[in-house]
């Protein structure tokens, strides 16, 4: 099956100007997306007629659908009908039923219909018209050999409601449209580079209709699969198929997919394996803790947490011998050690984590630069370490840690 390519064209000097965000092709691109139509390219223009017109040519060479929204309004500066006209070299007509759904709208807020108001049911002829019951402008849609177009008013909600209330339905009842299906896989504790040469024989021998793409951001590694086919279920059950392959290959990295996340996936551990635990955070200054409860229900497993900043609140708090933190210093394994252990101790809990680093900017040693971080992980039977050598900046070796912190209990929880 052919596939639908589509182009997106969002008019108006606002978004130019950078006054206005463009999220409706964000919005639309989505929306195609979900229904398997590629969406080749966007483009965002000015209130110009010459790029208007030179879009709307360059669009039609290239795609089966161009949708357009912005510059359908009343005034002068709005140029996008008469540019369509132009297009299809046509002419305007009045449309009785955009004059009558125009003439209700205004009578609906008790306001006089003006004669400015009353041009905006004046559609070029080639047109059917699409009822916009949110606004004045009524969305247009045009077809021309191969190309369909569609225009639609700039105001966020109004093309929302036209998109979803006519233009989506006749989409899919004009275009023959494959199926397209997403899956992400989440991975954390390896980097991009070291994933792809881990899963490269997996990776060239997936099938023509399956494309592989690599998300990173800080702490993790996405891998999202795409999938188009004809027939839906077979397409399911291929990308399945393909990522159980991959499972074998990456399990130990793999957290989680589609909409999981490191909080969420260690919850439901914590709660099918009916554990609980606390945290000692240093470098993360509650960080870590932030990111446990910001899962709904994590009060059935997380007992809280201290932040014990300082050695003196180290000694305190936690009991660890001022002499030890003198010695290995309070960014080391023993003394991380020694914090996620008694932390389990003093909350009665089932595991205990741990975090003591130098986040930076300042702090940092030839011996200890910033960025050296000590995690632990306690449970009754024994504790686990881990040194981690992160970056420069703070905020990242925060997160870095909690998420490195999270993952290290994780591998504890699967055991
Ligand atoms: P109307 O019939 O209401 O005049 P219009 O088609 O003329 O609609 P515009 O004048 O281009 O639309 O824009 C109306 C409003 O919608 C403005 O506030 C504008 O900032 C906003 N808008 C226009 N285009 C976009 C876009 N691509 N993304 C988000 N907002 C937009
Ligand atoms: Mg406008």
């Amino acid at each position: 099956m052919k596939q639908i390519l589509a182009e997106i064209i969002t008019i108006g000097d606002e978004i130019l100007y950078g006054q206005t965000l463009d999220t409706n092709s964000h919005w639309i691109s989505e929306a195609l997306d979900r229904r398997g139509i590629k969406v080749l390219r966007k483009t965002t223009i000015g209130d110009q007629e010459s790029e208007i017109l030179t879009a709307f040519a360059e669009a039609e060479s290239r795609v089966d659908l161009v949708l357009i929204t912005g510059g359908l309004g009343p005034t002068n500066d709005d140029l996008t009908k008469p540019c369509l006209v132009k297009f299809f070299n046509t002419d305007l007509v009045l449309n009785e039923k955009a004059l009558s759904d125009v003439a209700e709208f205004f009578a609906r807020r008790g306001r006089e219909l003006t004669q400015l108001n009353r041009n905006q049911a004046l559609l070029p002829r080639n047109c059917v018209m699409i009822p916009n019951r949110h606004g004045t402008a009524p969305g247009m849609w045009f077809e021309r050999d191969n190309t369909v177009f569609v225009s639609m008013p700039g105001v966020p909600h109004e093309m929302k409601h036209i998109m979803e209330e006519s233009i989506l339905p006749k989409i899919s009842a004009h275009f023959k449209v494959p199926a397209l299906i997403h899956k992400m896989v989440k991975t954390t504790g390896i980097g991009e580079s070291f994933l792809a040469d881990i899963i490269k024989e997996w990776e060239d021998a997936l099938p023509k209709n399956i494309k592989l793409a690599y998300l990173p951001s800080p702490g993790e590694v996405k891998l999202r699969l795409t999938g188009l086919g004809n027939d839906k279920k077979a397409l399911e059950e291929g990308i399945e198929r393909e990522i159980a392959s991959l499972q074998k290959l990456a399990s130990e990295y793999i957290y989680g997919y589609n909409g999981d996340t490191l909080e969420k996936v260690i919850g439901e551990l914590m709660r099918n394996q009916s554990k609980t635990m606390a945290v000692a955070e240093s470098c993360t200054g509650g960080y870590l803790a932030h990111m446990i409860t910001s899962v709904p229900g994590s009060s059935d497993y997380f007992l809280g947490g201290m932040v014990p900043y300082s050695n003196r609140m180290k000694t305190e708090l936690l009991g660890i011998p001022e002499e030890l933190i003198e010695e290995k210093g309070a960014v080391s394994e023993e003394v991380v050690k020694w914090m996620a252990e008694s932390v389990r101790k003093k909350f009665s809990a089932d595991i205990g984590l741990a975090s003591s680093g130098i986040a930076g900017p300042g702090g940092g040693s030839a011996e200890k630069p910033v960025g050296t971080v000590w995690i632990a992980c306690s449970c009754a039977s024994h504790t686990q370490t881990k040194k981690l050598q992160l970056s420069l900046d703070r905020n990242i070796n925060i997160k870095l840690s909690s998420i490195s912190l999270l993952n290290l209990l994780r591998k504890q929880l699967i055991q």
